[in-house]
């Protein structure tokens, strides 16, 4: 990387988009794009050291032909290794970028965000699905993490991409330094319904059924500053019957899936479970998972990724879908682009559904753009 080795004699600068010398960086993710300029035809990499209280993390990246990178940096690390709750207190970053002669000096501080207007994860599981204690003593090691932590810890894992990701577009549109405040870990939630019962319901009813229960329960249900971004544990896909069929399209493979949902609005955001297959479980595997080419083997786990087929596109689709579902928790309504953009594919191929709250204090399911039509309307008449 040297330029005398490579014989590249150019002066090169390191181009960083959003992360400005200085900042205030409140979300555990610090996601990082820029460009080496001008081009170099000898730099393949871009080699990233990031300072961070007692400890030093270095990444070495691949630059683009034309030059761009991405880092993902986990600035929460050292304390989720220990298990400490994120420190309130800021602290000071140095983030140092090489690549042929060009070098880039960034500090910033990382200071968790703290808003009183929170969203909190849940993990929905049936009155008769098993308990913690028991999956455990079955499993042969000992050690071994349960089902229902791990799926925990993976949703515990993409929201605070989700968090990133708000962080950036939100940015991008010009309001530095917005995002949602995750209010703890994920939760397990024990629903009074069966599995079976779950499992007959349909999308709407679920979304219906889950937060008439949450508003109820005594752990969640006064926390007025709370929004719920759950997932219900049992979803099913029948592989065997989409296959059978010969019909491999969403429609048919929706149809097929039951106990699912991807549904926002009001006070909760509400998913199924049958795409983590291709969500990552581990920091380490979050590149892998976006950029995976893996075919989906529609005869035995729901495609969902605009019809690219691969886990890496039903991992962009999946998580998409939930930034965008929050995104009408947070009353937001539709863009041109962005997460709550028409273009985002997510979006492309039908009408989803936002539940609102009308006059009278009930919901009612209103196609999104209908439910925008009446919120002008609505706007228009006072
Ligand atoms: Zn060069
Ligand atoms: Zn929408």
């Amino acid at each position: 990387m040297n330029s005398s080795v490579t014989g590249c004699k150019r002066i090169h600068s390191i181009e960083v988009e959003q992360l400005q010398d200085s900042e205030e960086v409140q979300h555990s993710f610090l996601l990082i794009k820029g460009r080496l300029e001008p081009k170099c035809s000898a730099a393949k990499q871009l080699k990233a050291t990031l300072e961070l209280r007692d400890e030093s993390l270095e990444q070495l990246t691949q630059l683009s032909s034309a030059g761009e990178f991405k880092l993902l940096f986990d600035l929460h690390k050292g304390e989720r290794e220990r298990q400490e709750e994120p420190a309130v207190t800021s602290r000071a970053c140095l983030l140092q970028l090489r690549s042929c002669s060009g070098s880039r000096l960034i500090r910033f501080t990382y200071k968790p965000r703290s808003s009183p207007y929170r969203v909190q994860p849940l993990y929905i599981v049936c009155q008769d699905e098993k308990e913690e204690e028991q999956e455990q003593e079955q499993e042969k090691e000992k050690n071994a993490r349960s089902d229902h932590s791990a799926r925990c810890s993976l949703i515990d894992l993409n929201l605070r991409l989700v968090q990133c990701i708000y962080a950036h577009k939100l940015h991008a549109a010009g309001f530095a330094n917005r995002t949602f405040t995750l209010n703890g870990p994920c939760r397990l939630f024990r629903s009074q319904l069966t599995t079976e019962e779950t499992l007959a319901k349909t999308e709407d009813e679920l979304w219906q059924h889950f937060a008439g229960e949450i508003l109820s329960c005594a752990q969640w249900g006064q926390q007025l500053h709370l929004k719920f971004v759950a997932f219900v544990a049992c979803t099913r896909y029948d592989g065997a019957a989409v296959a059978a069929s010969g019909d491999l399209s969403y429609a048919n493979i929706r149809r097929h899936l039951r106990g699912h949902a991807a549904l926002g609005g009001g006070g909760l955001a509400l998913f199924g479970s049958a795409h983590f297959y291709s969500w990552p479980r581990a920091f380490a595997e979050i590149g892998d998972c976006v950029r995976s080419a893996e075919r989906v083997d529609v005869a035995r786990l729901p495609d969902e990724s605009n019809y690219r087929r691969t886990y890496g596109g039903v991992y962009a689709s999946t998580l998409g879908a939930v930034c965008h579902e929050l995104g009408h928790c947070f009353d937001l309504g539709h863009t041109l682009n962005g997460v709550m953009g028409q273009g985002f594919d997510y979006l492309n191929r039908r009408t989803h559904y936002v539940f609102v709250l009308t006059a009278s204090g009930d919901t009612k399911r209103l196609a999104c753009d209908d439910a925008e039509a009446e919120a002008e309307a609505e706007a228009d008449s006072h």
